[in-house]
């Protein structure tokens, strides 16, 4: 068989559209236009939900790396279901829009200190659904207009057998064979559902007096009520990015209905099909072999992980396995997680002190030519950490070299490499490590490991180096 070799140019992604790895082509230039589904602000993120947000950071930091511009945007439902069962609770059943986006905040500050500390680019469009009611009345009232939506008893329905009339592509996301032995049910009126109960989805939500609070807009068509999570996206990035996109991205559980969902909504709207070329998604993750719930009390957020870990150590975890793979997480495997980005900072620091290379040489170019070939063949980083840390076991490269790729690559990993600081040693460890040298030089080793000892409760370590001792944190 003909060994087929990747061109180096080119990044390879797996396209749950065609069900194939494919080669990326832009639509414009040296650009990707991109949307991700962003998260439903009632509570905090889970570190599912971050696993896959994270996946979506190292997808942008991929083509940065390979020299295209990302125009990168992301949604904020701060209207639903959940979000308004919320501010109920909080703020009674009299709660009115204002209180709803108050509410929802919270949850936004929340989600942006979570994405920061995870060291995601800044350059990223955060766009809140109520921030954009007026357009989504447009489009639905479009919708209505072009026979592809009806009202029925004061909500707005998305009608998909109309649909498929025109396009006949409706679920094509989820498989070809998906509509099959399938039969349209009745109308849907909650944003989220399983495939079983297949039919006519929501688009504007009748306003319902005791459940709703006094959450509502107006609209002479449509009446008093708000929109459906579907619609949102597809308003959202058709305002942001254009009628049809580069990449949209999320978790599997979005392909449907919510994805589906989304290409019917705006290929009825524009009539261009494809809306998306390229749907990139990730895999769940699981806790200790079981799906997380806040049931099972195995619901993690970022400020569980805090306690004990560094933020960017989740980061490496994720890393560490392909994005299209079920992600089994535990502390055990956190843990490790920590000492290996510990272990990477460590030797970063190491090669600090010889300063960058401003050329490399053949053999550090070929690491380099091999991360870019791993990392643009369907992201694959666990692959292209393992390169990472043989290129750092390379004796045949200087550690000015070493330098100079470790900080390039992060330009994709994201873990911080170029903000590793050395960390001060407390005195009183300093005295501790003089009065250890004390007691070795007069051989007093029993005094001298019982204050190794100290020194390990206090959290640092000790190397006995050719230079004297070497003190670094646990
Ligand atoms: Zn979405």
């Amino acid at each position: 068989m003909p060994n087929k070799k990747l061109n180096m140019s080119e990044i390879y992604i797996y396209n749950t559209l065609s069900h194939k790895k494919e080669v990326f082509k832009p639509l414009k230039d040296k650009k990707v236009l991109l949307y991700t589904c962003g998260p439903t602000v009632y509570w905090f993120a889970h570190i599912g939900n971050l696993r896959s947000y994270i996946f979506s950071d190292v997808l942008t930091r991929v083509f940065r790396y390979n020299g295209y511009k990302v125009k990168h945007v992301m949604n904020i439902t701060d209207v639903d279901d959940k979000t308004i069962k919320g501010t109920i609770k909080e703020y009674g059943k009299k709660a009115e829009k204002e209180e709803l986006r108050k509410f929802a905040r919270k949850y936004i500050k929340a989600f942006k200190e979570d994405i920061g500390k995870l060291n995601f680019q800044k350059e990223l469009t955060f766009v809140r659904a109520t921030s954009v009611v007026k357009d989504i009345k447009d489009a639905v009232r479009k919708l209505i207009k072009k026979n592809f939506a009806y009202i029925k008893e004061g909500s707005a329905y998305f009608d998909i057998r109309k649909y498929n009339q025109k396009f006949n592509d409706y679920g094509m996301l989820a498989g070809k064979d998906f509509l099959k032995g399938l039969k349209l049910g009745k109308v849907i009126s909650v944003d989220e559902y399983q495939k079983e109960n297949i039919g006519d989805f929501v688009l504007w939500k009748k306003f319902k007096k005791g459940e709703d609070a006094n959450i509502f807009w107006a609209d002479p068509v449509l009446g008093k009520g708000r929109p459906g999570w579907h619609i949102e996206c597809s308003v959202i990035s058709m305002k942001y990015l254009g009628e049809s996109l580069d990449i949209h991205n999320g978790g599997v559980d979005l392909i449907f209905p919510h994805h589906s969902n989304e290409i019917a909504q705006s290929q009825a709207l524009s009539n261009k099909v494809p809306f998306v070329r390229y749907w990139l998604h990730a895999e769940h993750m699981l806790i200790n072999n079981e799906k997380m719930a806040k049931s099972k009390n195995n619901f993690y957020t970022l400020r569980d992980i805090e306690k004990k870990f560094n933020p960017l150590a989740y980061r490496y975890l994720c890393l560490g396995s392909h994005y299209r793979s079920k992600m089994n997480f535990s502390w055990e495997s956190l843990e490790s997680g920590q000492n290996a980005l510990k272990n990477l900072y460590q030797k970063t620091l190491e090669l600090k002190r010889s300063s960058k290379a401003k050329r490399i040489g053949p053999r550090a170019k070929h690491y380099k030519d091999q991360f870019t070939k791993l990392i643009n063949e369907d992201l694959n980083t666990p692959k292209a950490l393992g390169e990472v840390w043989k290129m750092l076991d390379d004796r045949n490269i200087s550690d000015k070299e070493k330098y100079a790729l470790l900080i390039d690559f992060d330009k994709v990993l994201g873990l911080s490499l170029d903000k590793v600081k050395k960390e001060k040693i407390p005195t009183e460890v300093l005295k501790l490590v003089k009065q250890r040298e004390k007691f070795r030089k007069q051989k007093e080793w029993k005094k001298s490991d019982q204050v190794r000892q100290e020194i390990q409760d206090k959290g640092f370590q000790i190397e006995d180096t050719k230079k004297g001792p070497e003190i670094r944190p646990l």
